[in-house]
């Protein structure tokens, strides 16, 4: 069962992979759901922040490290674990993520200082911001705006010492999210 596996990632690896950040990769997923219940954000919406990173963690060499000369493409590798799982809206919110940040860097002025550095870093193996052209593309995939709001909570989610619920706690929430096949 998928749910099964995400925490088998999120305990497994959770805890191994910094990205840079003063938080764990799983505190990091845990505070960005955190900050989208926070907000009132829909079920879906506070999965696609809990779960936008597993891309880091639940494929073959996906994990990020801050000194990486190459995009290891975890925005591809989430939404291919997630996908059949859970709705369209939640996969395509952690396909665009990355995305979502090279839009924001190129339509809102004040966004890129507030990133972090590891986020400036992987910016540029990322693409940098987009290009105008770039940015009218973005505008017409399906679920871009959900995408931009889990990136600014993924943006918000890197504050050592918060306190979180646990994944063990998000599972019911994601047992009513997840596509009944699953
Ligand atoms: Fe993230």
């Amino acid at each position: 069962m998928i749910i099964d596996e995400l925490e088998h990632y999120f305990i497994r690896r959770g805890a191994e992979a910094y990205l840079g950040e003063p938080v764990t990769i799983a505190q990091h997923m845990l505070q960005c759901a955190a900050l989208a219940l926070a907000e009132g954000a829909s079920e879906v919406l506070v999965a696609a922040a809990l779960l936008h990173d597993i891309g880091h963690l639940a494929g073959s060499g996906g994990e990020y490290r801050p000194d990486d000369t190459v995009d290891r493409h975890h925005d591809e590798g989430g939404a291919a674990a997630l996908e059949g799982h859970f709705p369209a809206q939640l996969v395509e919110s952690v396909r665009l993520h990355v995305a979502a940040k090279r839009y924001l860097c190129a339509t809102d002025e004040t966004y890129y200082d507030r990133l972090s550095e590891a986020s400036k870093h992987s910016l540029a193996l990322q693409g940098g911001p987009f290009s105008a052209d770039e940015v009218a593309a973005f505008e017409t995939r399906q679920f871009h705006r959900e995408a931009v709001q889990v990136r600014l909570w993924d943006d918000g989610g890197k504050v050592a010492g918060v306190p979180t619920l646990s994944f063990a706690e998000f599972r019911p929430l994601l047992e009513r999210v997840a596509l009944s096949a699953s």
